[in-house]
């Protein structure tokens, strides 16, 4: 993989499985020295900060809940002591619960907010202060298809995205000044680990089968997109977001 990151330092939130953790080994595969950031998959951060270190790679795990801001100013304190500048922050960390429209209570309303849409706020503030001082930065939102079509009982959470595509937009206008690049990927179905852990359910096959290109989305599909948005490939590219749906949103589904 070419190292047009070398040097760089990234931080990713919600590293430790999922699309966040293959987003950071790519980060760190393309010459990144990357913040494994977890709330609770400690032993999950750890095992990606060894792979990426016998890989050669620079890693380390922080845990932080990005719902807090006193937590995101630790994180990133805790960065900068270690490798002195912050050059990327991918915001992944999220939480996706599914609720029919009259349980959606004011607690499940705000945890959803907070992690999702008030985290990627303050973690972009408390990083685009440190990126000033280097000259630049690059942000990646991860997003979801969600944010634009959507499906029952995801009132919170799809809110939630359509709130980070317009806040990407937002914030690439204010940064721009800043010469950071502020950018969105809107995955659509993305097997993870959690579907066949938890929901007896989940038939990955059956999904894809509804996919135009026939296959359900992997963590390697998103990953090398965020890492082209954090490169200076990119370097023209602010305010967009891009999606990576194997065409789920050009089909309209009544069929
Ligand atoms: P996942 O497997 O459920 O992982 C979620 C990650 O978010 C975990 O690493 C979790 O950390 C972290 N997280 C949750 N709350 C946090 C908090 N308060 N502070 C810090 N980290 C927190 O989800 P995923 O499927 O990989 O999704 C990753 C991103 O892609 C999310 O933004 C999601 O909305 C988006 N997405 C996913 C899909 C999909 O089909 N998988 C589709 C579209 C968009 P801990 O384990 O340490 O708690």
């Amino acid at each position: 993989m070419p190292a047009v990151l070398n040097g760089k330092v990234a931080i990713v939130t919600g590293a430790g499985r999922g699309i966040g953790k293959q987003i950071a080994l790519h980060l760190a595969q393309s010459g990144a020295h990357v913040i494994v950031n977890y709330a609770n998959s400690k032993q999950g951060a750890q095992e990606i900060v060894e792979q990426i270190k016998q890989a050669g790679g620079q890693a380390e795990a922080i845990q932080a809940d990005v719902s807090k801001v006193e937590a995101i100013t630790d994180m990133i304190r805790q960065t900068v002591e270690l490798y002195g500048r912050i050059d990327i922050l991918v915001n992944n960390a999220a939480i996706d619960p599914m609720n029919d429209f009259f349980d959606v209570t004011e607690a499940i309303w705000d945890s959803i907010l907070d992690t999702n849409l008030k985290g990627t706020f303050f973690c972009s503030q408390a990083c685009a202060k440190e990126m000033v001082k280097v000259g630049g930065g690059k942000i990646i939102n991860i997003s979801s298809v969600h944010g634009s079509l959507t499906m029952p009982r995801y009132a919170a959470y799809a809110s939630t995205k359509g709130g980070i595509n317009a806040l990407t937009r937002q914030l690439a206008l204010d940064l721009s000044q800043y010469n950071i690049n502020v950018n969105a990927v809107a995955p659509g179905a993305t097997e993870v680990e959690k579907f066949s852990l938890t929901d007896p359910t989940h038939d990955k096959d059956r999904i894809g089968k509804q996919i135009p290109l026939g296959r359900i989305g992997y963590p390697q599909d998103v990953a090398p997109i965020v890492a082209f948005l954090a490169s200076e490939e990119s370097a023209f590219i602010t305010g967009q977001v891009i999606t990576v749906d194997g065409g789920s949103s050009t089909r309209f589904f009544l069929q």
